[in-house]
């Protein structure tokens, strides 16, 4: 049986190791976990709200142990690992108190078909699988796991094998509530384990990831039909355009380049400045980058501003993105050392679009910069990506940045600032193009594991029912005009039912029926309104 070790990137030091899980584990998860559904779904939702904000209450008890697991197991400051806990509560506050009306029961108007009542309903879906990445192990997999469970499904969780002590640890927090762990199954593991649990057959499968999992995931779902949401990677672009604040487009765009060291999905990627003010940038963002500590603490204390990549394959994909645009004519113009898994910031320029650097994900502390014309050839450029996850637009002329944000293919954009639109809880997230169909945050978030349930409720006989009429035959004249009458969009054609009928003798007597119908509603409609003014 394998085991999957905690390494601790900063030091390389190995802290415990947890047993994965075999192919037997993933068939008993889904099992049980459908088993339980039974029970969860049954759950009024005030109750799953209440058994989940228990879960709320342990993770904000659990504070200091959360973020010293995401110190050891990532290298990130435990200040920022207080953040991932912070978007997670956060997030999960918003949601108990919205919840109620997002999963409500919602009535439908009838339309024509006036003698049912109609409503629709959001159903789970059953068992949810959700997959997990390495970058922000906690507030990746935690919320939406939550989430998952508040709209009545049960969860099979594969955290990712990069972080797995972060993983057993949301294990452990999960099962420190006993009213829930029985309605979460985690199962530790790697990319086998993964597609293990996707070819279980699981109702719903919700991926964090990379956009070459996100394809493979893709492949093996479309065989068995099992719906696929997923978030995927991104190659965000930065745009400064002429009338930006240039000193915090250098601070906020290094910052949004850096951050997490670069292991960010929405993080900066690319960086697009007008001609007019591209010296004025660069020189402050060297300033800016000089200004980083890089270096690993493992306590609350934040002198540090960056650590190091997590894993020996984001060094790869660093170096190789590197060598490529080194080769092809672009030149660092700061940075660019690396010691062991420490990478320094690094700005480079020269760069174009058919180096690596500006087409694939880099998932590292490297910031490609380009000299544009104007604010279309930035556009253009911003545009040219087969990812569309996130933007971010400088300018002090609010209606020019509103605008190019609207043209940018993304999903989200933030106008002079960086990556701070994620912990916007109720703010809609997730990408277009292959940076994935998931949303996370928000109603469309929760909305996301429910199916919606339609319900027509009538008592028979129902004989004036428009559908009851058109099951009968020898009623085409009426049906159609019934359809002019009520969506002819000239006066005309809702007209011409009434001259016809003047004619064909074979309307008449439905044409009689219907204006007796018409008579009658309007006159009860009539003396409702009289017998309603009359009580007031
Ligand atoms: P990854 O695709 O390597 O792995 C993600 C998860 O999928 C892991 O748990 C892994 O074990 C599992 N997995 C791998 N192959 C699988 C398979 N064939 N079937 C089922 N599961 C499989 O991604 P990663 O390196 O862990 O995470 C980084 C990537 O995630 C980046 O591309 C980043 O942009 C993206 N990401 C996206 C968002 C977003 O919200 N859009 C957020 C964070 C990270």
């Amino acid at each position: 049986m394998s085991t999957l070790p905690f390494i601790n990137p900063a030091t390389g030091e190995a802290f415990g190791e947890v047993q994965s899980a075999t192919t037997e584990d993933v068939t008993r998860a889904i099992k049980d976990m459908r088993q339980a559904f039974q029970v969860w779904r049954k759950r009024p939702l005030k109750d799953r709200i209440t058994v989940l904000r228990q879960l709320q209450e342990v993770i904000i008890d659990s504070l200091d142990e959360i973020t010293a697991v995401l110190n050891q197991d990532t290298g990130k400051s435990r200040q920022d690992g207080l953040i991932e806990v912070m978007m997670t509560v956060d997030r999960l506050h918003q949601y108990y108190r919205n919840a109620p009306v997002w999963l409500k029961r919602r009535r439908v108007p009838p339309g024509l078909y006036v003698f049912k009542s109609y409503y629709k309903e959001p159903h789970p879906y059953g068992v949810v699988a959700v997959i997990g990445p390495w970058n922000y192990p906690f507030d990746l997999t935690m919320p939406v796991v939550c989430s998952a469970l508040l709209a009545g499904n049960t969860v099979v969780l594969k955290p990712s094998e990069v972080t797995a002590a972060t993983g057993v640890l949301v294990e452990s927090l999960i099962k420190r509530v006993p009213e829930l762990s029985p309605f979460v199954r985690v199962l530790h593991g790697g990319p086998d384990i993964g597609a293990a649990v996707v070819q279980s057959s699981p109702d719903l499968v919700f991926l964090t990831g990379s956009t070459g999992t996100g394809r493979k995931i893709a492949k093996a779902t479309a065989e068995t039909m099992t719906p696929f949401i997923a978030e995927l990677g991104g190659k965000d672009p930065m745009i400064v355009l002429e009338s930006a604040d240039i000193a915090a487009a250098a601070k906020w765009g290094t910052w949004g380049a850096f951050y997490n060291t670069g292991q960010t999905c929405m993080g900066i990627e690319r960086v697009y400045v007008v001609e007019s003010v591209y010296d004025e940038f660069l020189r402050q963002a060297v300033s800016e980058a000089k200004q980083i500590k890089q270096g690993y603490v493992a306590d609350i204390r934040n002198e540090n501003n960056m650590g190091p990549l997590t894993f020996e394959r984001q060094l790869q994909i660093v170096q190789d993105q590197l060598d490529d645009a080194l080769a092809k004519g672009a030149r660092i113009i700061y940075g660019g050392k690396i010691d062991g898994l420490f990478v320094e910031p690094t700005i480079i320029v020269d760069v174009t679009h058919d180096m690596k650097l500006m087409q694939e994900e880099t998932f590292g502390p490297i910031m490609p910069v380009m000299k544009v014309k104007d604010e279309t050839e930035a556009l253009w450029l911003a545009n040219d990506s087969v990812y569309g996850l996130s933007a971010s637009v400088w300018s002090n002329n609010m209606r020019q940045a509103k605008r190019v944000a609207h043209r940018l293919d993304v999903g989200s954009v933030n106008v002079n600032d960086a990556i701070s639109h994620y912990p916007v809880s109720l703010l809609p997230f997730g990408g277009v193009k292959q940076s994935g169909n998931a949303r996370t945050h928000g109603k469309e978030e929760v909305l996301q594991f429910t199916q919606m349930r339609s319900y027509a409720i009538g008592r028979p006989p129902l004989p004036i029912d428009l559908a009851t009429r058109m099951r009968e035959p020898n009623h085409y004249k009426l049906g159609a005009a019934i359809m002019r009458m009520s969506f002819g969009v000239t006066p005309r054609q809702r007209l011409q039912p009434l001259t016809d009928a003047l004619t064909d003798e074979e309307l008449q007597p439905d044409m009689g029926k219907i204006a007796r119908l018409a008579g009658a509603a309007t006159a009860v409609a009539a003396l409702a309104l009289t017998l309603f003014r009359a009580k007031k």
